[in-house]
């Protein structure tokens, strides 16, 4: 069996609640043989601030880079509004993905039938949902140069953002999606803005030519960002994989994310390139944030964290059958009628992180016999 090496970096506000949950069943697999976990905890956000006046430290950065994986709470907190802005807690998390190179942001959205009439569109629309959306995450938009406010001449200002793509950058995502559509419904959708925007021309053709040449097998679909975004409310199961840059990506998959009912329901995985024995670099956190309004009273939910492990169990470690009984566990649970407070639905028994993280495990442990 091989030893897995996980740096656990809780964080801030709820980080540390809901990083107890997911570190219950990582304990429990090693204690079973199951798997062997040699687990290292670190400090990021606030809570390294408060110790090393940075968002993380040099010596957790190191470990990072070696770790197999990084599990990831979540950072931040009104208690840091006024650090410096280099050491601010969400400078942590930048540090973490530009360091480790993770350009494809993966986030699924599913949604549990038990929760199906949480969402904000019709049960029949979403029960069974089962949606991953692959996201350009180094490049593009939000990185591009020149980004900047400049006054003019006549005292006014100008501001420009520039979006700008190589071809490497897209090749290297298209791969990720057409290898994770491949262990799914083997269907791509390829979103961009190729009728307004350059870049969206080149994505587009890389995409094709990566398709023609080493994916032959996977049905690639093109489909315009705008369209996209309106048919993940219209019919959002006609979709498997979609692939899309960094900014449309932003919003598409925040999108996807409602269609599931809660912030503390969504996982997230982000890696980096493969190495010549196809491990890659890899960080799974939740998609919601720190959560300060509820942090301490046992009111998280802790099940994005939970997810986010299932995520690492099956791209980190080639562990999918155990990620399907994570999610299956879940489910199970969810289906006796509990829920933490931002999932209920009416006639729920209400329980707390802890009681959700163990009732999660022993579901678990009955899918493990
Ligand atoms: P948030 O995601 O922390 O919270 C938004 C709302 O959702 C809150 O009402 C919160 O109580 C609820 N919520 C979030 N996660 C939940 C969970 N697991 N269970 C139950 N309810 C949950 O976003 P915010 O309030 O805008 O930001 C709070 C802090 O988190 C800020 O400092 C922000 O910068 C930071 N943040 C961090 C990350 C990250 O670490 N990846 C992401 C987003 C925001």
């Amino acid at each position: 069996m091989s030893t897995w090496k996980i740096l656990l970096l809780a964080g801030d506000g709820i980080g540390p609640e809901i990083m107890a949950e997911a570190r219950k069943i990582l304990d429990w697999m090693n204690a079973e043989g199951i798997a062997s976990f040699e687990m290292e905890e670190g400090l990021v956000g606030g809570a390294a601030y408060d110790v090393h006046k940075v968002a993380i430290s040099e010596d957790d950065m190191r470990r990072a880079l070696s770790a197999d994986a990084v599990l990831f709470g979540a950072v931040g907190g009104p208690q840091w509004d006024d650090v410096p802005y280099d050491a601010r807690p969400e400078a942590g998390l930048l540090r973490l993905r530009k360091d480790l190179e993770l350009f494809a942001n993966l986030r699924p959205a599913i949604c549990y039938p038990a929760l199906a009439d949480a969402s904000s569109l019709k049960r029949e629309l979403v029960e069974g949902l089962d949606i991953l959306i692959v996201r350009e995450l180094t490049g593009g938009v939000y990185f591009g140069q020149p980004k900047e406010i400049v006054t003019l001449q006549n005292g006014e200002k100008r501001a420009v953002d520039s979006q700008l793509y190589f071809e490497h950058e897209v090749d290297r995502v298209a791969r990720v999606a057409f290898d994770l559509a491949r262990t799914r419904r083997n269907l791509v959708h390829s979103s961009d803005k190729k009728n307004v925007m350059v870049t969206g021309v080149l994505w587009d053709e890389v995409v094709r030519r990566v398709h023609a040449q080493d994916y032959a097998d996977v049905e690639l679909q093109h489909i315009l960002a705008d369209n996209c975004a309106m048919q993940l409310v219209r019919q959002p199961k006609q979709f498997d994989v979609i692939v899309t840059d960094n900014l449309f990506g932003d919003i598409l998959s925040d999108v996807a994310a409602m269609l599931t009912g809660s912030l503390g329901m969504l996982p997230s995985a982000s890696l980096g390139a493969a190495d010549e024995s196809g491990r890659r670099r890899a960080m799974y956190e939740p998609v919601h944030g720190s959560a300060p309004d509820i942090a301490g009273q046992g009111k998280a939910n802790p099940i994005a964290m939970i997810a986010s492990l299932g995520m690492m169990l099956r791209y980190s470690f080639d562990m999918g059958d155990w990620a399907d009984r994570v999610d299956a566990a879940i489910a199970d649970v969810l289906a006796q009628g509990v829920a933490t407070a931002d999932i209920a639905t009416e006639g729920a028994r209400i329980i707390s992180t802890s009681e959700m993280g163990d009732m999660i495990l022993e579901a678990l442990k009955k899918q493990a016999t």
